[in-house]
């Protein structure tokens, strides 16, 4: 398979076509943002760090029935995907307040959920990707109703499978985000990544945050909780 013309390049990823019909090569960056890309920075090893650990959870899901873009890993910082169109929704997840939550909801950080909760986002850079509810995907025509059970149900499932999975590793699966995309058939499948990046993890027994908030916080040691969640869920590169 050949490397062709770049298609997309995004905030940590770039995302080639190929010389196979129905593949995309996809590029994981050093680049880190956050605040809505006001705040940029190059991690070392963390496109290694997130293609490896993306790695590991996408092929887990795809075990248990979860079907998701991922193909095959073919380098350090690169693997080979199904191609998609990404549907501009974000969908979180969430077990435990955190982040905009804790803020929007005045919750303390850290405070449990009766239940795990999902949340939508539009997935536009220019608006810095705005809460949203089921009447405004509806009149923006990002999905239909069927299809919005359906990434509800699929994000449900996800967290199931991750959180116990992590959990077994001495770490909190807190919240993350998700995106969706449609394969050329009309199938929505999980696509995107699974990382620290997208995630929030923290150490089941001293909480220590071991996710991208080391970045945003400025709470440094940011390559070494990429690290820590690499080699607690079985991963072997060492950067
Ligand atoms: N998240 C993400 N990309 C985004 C926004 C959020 O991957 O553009 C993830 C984030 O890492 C966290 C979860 O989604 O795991 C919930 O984020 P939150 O809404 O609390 O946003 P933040 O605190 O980043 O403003």
């Amino acid at each position: 398979m050949e490397k062709l013309e770049q298609l997309y390049e995004g905030k940590a990823k770039k995302v080639f076509k190929t010389s196979e019909p129905g593949k995309y090569w996809i590029e994981y960056k050093d680049d880190a943002t956050a605040f809505n890309g006001e705040k940029k920075a190059q991690i070392a090893g963390k496109g290694r760090l997130n293609n490896e650990i993306s790695t590991i959870f996408l092929s887990l899901l795809k075990e248990k029935g979860v079907h998701n873009h991922f193909i095959k890993k073919i380098s350090a910082t690169e693997q080979i995907v199904q191609q998609v169109k990404i549907i501009p929704i974000e969908v979180v997840v969430r077990n435990i307040a955190a982040g905009s939550l804790a803020k929007r909801l005045g919750w303390e950080e850290g405070k449990e959920l009766p239940q795990p909760i999902v949340e939508f986002y539009y997935k536009d850079d220019e608006l810095g990707d705005p809460f949203i509810n089921n009447d405004h995907i509806g009149i923006l025509g990002l999905a239909n109703e069927t299809e919005l059970v359906e990434l509800r149900e699929q994000a449900l499932k996800i967290n199931e499978i991750l959180k116990e999975f992590v959990l077994n590793k001495g770490i909190i699966l807190v919240d993350f985000k998700l995106e969706f995309g449609k394969t050329p058939a009309g199938d929505v499948i999980l696509a995107d990544e699974i990382s620290p990046d997208t995630c929030r993890f923290w150490d089941s027994e001293t909480k220590q945050k071991l996710d991208k908030d080391r970045f945003r916080r400025d709470l440094g040691n940011v390559e070494e909780a990429y690290q820590e969640i690499l080699s607690r869920i079985g991963g072997s590169v060492n950067v």
